[in-house]
């Protein structure tokens, strides 16, 4: 590994149309945050490219300047500096109020607005006499900077530039991805199973020399047990019985939940397709049969889903109103809470490129129970059946998991965490202690990119 002290910091810039806190929908967001902070730790160079929308958490960007405006596109571009979470971001703003649209994503011209962001982002890195080693971009929306780089700068001053594609998620934008593979020097996705399991996929299989599954981590400032405004007690691994025991009260109390000492199993997802929608409603019912408490707190982009849960939470109401509540909203302190108090945080996932909540509910002490899929299979340690892979990566198991995608896969998982705290309170305790002290954050991960951005300019 060719890090600080042998080779000379690199200078990277990351394109993107999603960014936490400021403009985040998903996972994309986080990640690139919490890795560009990791890297930019490391001792490197690392600037953020970001659409300015109308709609930015405009209360978390510090220090925003105008700084420089041209012509192109047939409109002009006036870029904006700020820092983010202590990075160095550009915002992008072209005068034809394609990003005034109140939204990230969901307009019927989404394709053209990024593809014409891409190319605006390009020319500004080339005016501002910028010269980065690498440009890194991400899915289908700023995938044809991979070609645009390509076609129209790589002949120019920019020629020094790699580029670097990761595919946070290969449902969407299956056409740009695969062109993008293809102008890319170097392609990552976010975990090494979900990297095999879409290896065939026409969009990667011709380029899978060059790409590779590298997981995402979480950031340790913003998820602390230990410092987190949004819970009543804070905690290290050696308190989590106490820290927990008080979360849980707390979140039972805001809930309108009763006060009991019963497992209680928080979900906190999209609620699409992809998260297995019919597992999590049979796991619902499934920890109410046997006396435990269900939290969800759960968003739905479509709102044919929005309103089934609606009914469900009517539903729930009427026969369990003090043991189970839908949250079916954002939000991101309720989040918090609820990875503090819950025993167990389920995610049955169909498919999950890396998945950041098992992560954070092992930050919190809560114990996974997932589906074996992507993301999951390679952060998730069953305790009865995956010991020695565990030992494999040093590590000892650290959840419960299932496969398949029936009612009786997800109960075998449930039903066997349930138990675990019915029947073996100590043991149970030990575990949680265990989880959190394992190591989910960007450390690792950071210097896998790292080990990869030099790669890519060899
Ligand atoms: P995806 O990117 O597919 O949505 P990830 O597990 O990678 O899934 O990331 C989801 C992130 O969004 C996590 O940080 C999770 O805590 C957060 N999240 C998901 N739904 C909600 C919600 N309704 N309220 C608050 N945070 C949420």
């Amino acid at each position: 590994h060719g890090g600080i002290g042998k080779e000379p910091p690199m200078s990277i810039v990351h394109i993107s149309v999603e960014m936490a806190p400021i403009a985040k929908v998903g996972g994309l967001g986080d990640v690139v945050t919490s890795l560009s902070r990791a890297v930019q730790e490391l001792g490197h160079n690392v600037e953020i490219i970001l659409p300015k929308y109308d709609c930015l958490k405009y209360n978390h960007v510090e220090e925003l300047q105008e700084k420089e405006s041209f012509g192109w596109g047939g409109t002009t571009i006036r870029v904006w500096n700020g820092k983010v979470e202590g990075l160095n971001v550009h915002f992008i703003e072209p005068q034809n109020g394609f990003f005034w649209a109140g939204c990230i994503y969901g307009r019927r011209d989404d394709g053209h607005r990024f593809g014409f962001f891409c190319n605006a982002a390009l020319e500004f890195l080339l005016r501002s006499g910028r010269r980065p080693d690498v440009i890194h971009c991400h899915d289908w929306s700023t995938a044809p900077v991979a070609w645009l780089f390509q076609e129209s700068y790589k002949h120019y001053a920019l020629s020094n530039a790699r580029i670097v594609f990761t595919i946070h998620n290969l449902e969407f934008g299956i056409a740009q991805v695969g062109k993008a593979m293809a102008n890319a020097n170097m392609a990552t996705t976010v975990s090494h199973s979900y990297a095999q399991e879409v290896s065939g996929s026409p969009a990667i299989a011709p380029h899978r020399g060059k790409f590779h599954g590298i997981r995402n981590g979480i950031d340790l400032d913003i998820w602390d047990p230990f410092d987190d405004p949004y819970i009543p007690v804070s905690y290290t691994a050696e308190q989590v019985v106490e820290g927990k025991r008080a979360a849980k009260s707390e979140l039972q109390h805001r809930l309108g939940l009763q006060q009991v000492d019963k497992p209680l199993v928080g979900i906190i997802t999209r609620l699409t397709a992809q998260k297995g929608i019919h597992l999590i409603k049979h796991a619902i019912w499934r920890t109410l049969e046997r006396g435990g408490q269900v939290v969800l707190l759960g968003s739905a982009p479509d709102p044919r889903v929005q309103n089934d849960f609606v009914n469900l939470s009517h539903q729930l109401k009427n026969s369990h109103n003090d043991m189970a509540r839908l949250c079916l909203t954002y939000d991101e302190p309720l989040s918090h809470l609820i990875y503090a108090g819950a025993d167990f945080i389920l995610v049955p996932s169909i498919f999950e490129p890396c998945g950041l909540t098992q992560l954070t509910a092992m930050r919190y002490g809560a114990i996974p129970v997932v589906r074996k899929t992507g993301g999951l299979n390679d952060t998730v340690f069953d305790v009865d059946h995956d010991k020695d892979r565990a030992q494999s990566q040093g590590l000892e198991p650290n959840g419960f998991s299932f496969e398949g995608t029936d009612a009786a896969g997800v109960d075998y998982a449930l039903n066997r965490a349930l138990s675990a705290w019915y029947d073996a309170r100590d043991w149970f305790h030990s575990l949680c202690q265990k989880v959190m002290e394992q190591d989910w954050s960007w450390n690792r991960p950071a210097l896998d990119y790292v080990e990869l951005y030099y790669l890519a300019k060899k």
